[in-house]
């Protein structure tokens, strides 16, 4: 945070930042549109695209009121075939990015990178480091060759690179997948490792309204791990277990498991204690048979962002997501048994239950795999982990963490349903 306030990263405000790389992911994807669709070559993964933006605009850039800027765009046309991949419409994409202001997330991380959210709640950009640019960029081959193989993955996707540069400062860019909707109240969120090192949320950190909280916390919460029906449990850990097999092969470390649990359940508990506190407006909301737009037109006595956040919250919840198989469920290639028809729910979350039966829906995917091995000395951290957990042999490390991952997912996090939890609903209590 710089002076008087604002969010800075690299001294640069962030609201500038914003702006300036949506005129620059706009003048990416409009040019895109003169190159024809053709088979992916290699060079393609190497190519960069570099546009000025001086602010009284120029022949193929519109003018603006931002410091002036250099905007790089990587490998144009992979990126484009990947989108392609994921059934990403131009237009689509255009639309996400550019049509309205994106939302800065408050970053948990230690890194310093800031993230925003597109409006629609479908894509992230996050700021990376030189180096991890640089790895995205030789990774890219490899990665897709995989992800075209499989696109049912919970590795996470990336759809652009982009390198935003002012006052010879860089800002380099990766627009990826949002795992967590932000529609929907998730009542807990998890970054796990399978580490034990430090793996407690900040205070800070758990004095935020929606924690991002870590290993030990979720050991704390959930000592009995969440419970999963056992197809589900199968699809998730044969998923868990091929993507880290990729991540092990180009030696990448250092990833999380994003978690986003959303207590039906508990919800529902909320939703009558509102109505109980008679609120007019959640006892419409609760009619039953009542169409959904009705909420809309109503006035309301609440103020006016909670009128907005609900027409949001209405929108994106009815709209197909635009990313093809980019859900929690889908990406485990899992059949969905739904546990209750709940249409205020987005859909895609992995139904499990926790230790006293409530019925949950999981939001998940692996987050942050731009740390490769050879980059060591933002590792060091993992690396003491790693010792603490008792692994000597540096060697092997890369495959050391994707196992201690894989154990700590399969066996503390993540547990098949016991038959004494299957048909105990919580609605016994
Ligand atoms: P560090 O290196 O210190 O761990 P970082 O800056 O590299 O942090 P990440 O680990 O990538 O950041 O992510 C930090 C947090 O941001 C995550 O715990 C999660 O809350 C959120 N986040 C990251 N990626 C996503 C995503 N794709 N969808 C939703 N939330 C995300
Ligand atoms: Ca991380
Ligand atoms: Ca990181």
């Amino acid at each position: 945070v710089g002076e008087g306030g604002e969010i800075t990263y690299k001294k640069i405000q962030s609201s500038q930042i914003m702006g300036s790389i949506q005129l620059g992911i706009q003048h990416a994807i409009g040019g895109l549109a003169s190159k024809p669709e053709r088979d992916l070559l290699m060079q393609d993964f190497m190519t960069v695209e570099t546009t000025n933006f001086p602010h009284e605009g120029s022949n193929h850039t519109p003018a603006h009121h931002y410091s002036e800027f250099k905007f790089k765009t990587y490998a144009p046309i992979a990126f484009r075939y990947f989108r392609d991949l994921f059934g990403i419409q131009p237009d689509d994409f255009l639309m996400s990015m550019c049509s309205a202001p994106l939302r800065e997330l408050s970053n948990p991380g230690a890194s310093g990178s800031i993230f925003y959210l597109t409006m629609d709640d479908e894509f992230i950009i996050k700021t990376v480091q030189h180096k991890e640019g640089e790895f995205l960029q030789k990774l890219l081959p490899g990665y897709y060759l995989n992800l075209d193989q499989n696109p049912r993955t919970l590795l996470p996707k990336f759809f652009g690179l982009y390198c935003y540069q002012c006052n010879s400062k860089n800002v380099r860019l990766v627009a990826m997948n949002n795992i967590l909707p932000s529609s929907v109240k998730l009542h807990q969120k998890y970054d796990l490792k399978g580490s034990t090192y430090k793996r407690k949320a900040s205070k800070g950190e758990r004095q935020k309204t929606s924690p991002t909280y870590k290993d030990l916390d979720f050991m704390e919460h959930h000592s009995e791990g969440l419970f999963l029906e056992a197809d589900t449990y199968n699809a998730l850990i044969k998923t868990m277990q091929r993507d880290c097999r990729v991540l092990e092969s180009f030696k990448i470390m250092d990833y999380s498991l994003l978690v986003g649990i959303h207590n039906l359940d508990e919800a529902q508990r909320e939703k009558t204690e509102a109505r109980l506190r008679n609120d007019p407006g959640q006892s419409d909301e609760d009619a039953e048979g009542e169409p959904k737009k009705s909420g809309l037109n109503r006035t309301r006595s609440e103020g006016r962002d909670d009128f907005n956040a609900q027409v949001k919250r209405t929108q994106s919840i009815n709209r197909q997501r635009l990313v093809a198989h980019s859900t929690a469920m889908e990406s485990i290639q899992a059949e969905s048994e739904p546990i209750d028809e709940e249409e205020d729910v987005p859909p895609g979350g992995i139904p499990a239950r926790n230790e006293r039966g409530e019925r949950l829906l999981l939001f998940l995917g692996i987050i942050d795999i731009l740390q490769s091995y050879r980059l060591r000395k933002k590792l060091e951290h993992t690396w003491k982990s790693m010792i603490h957990d008792g692994d000597t042999v540096s060697v092997h490390r890369p495959s050391f963490y994707a196992q201690r991952f894989l154990d700590f997912m399969a066996k503390t996090v993540f547990k098949k349903i016991p038959s004494s939890l299957k048909h105990s609903p919580s609605k016994r209590k």
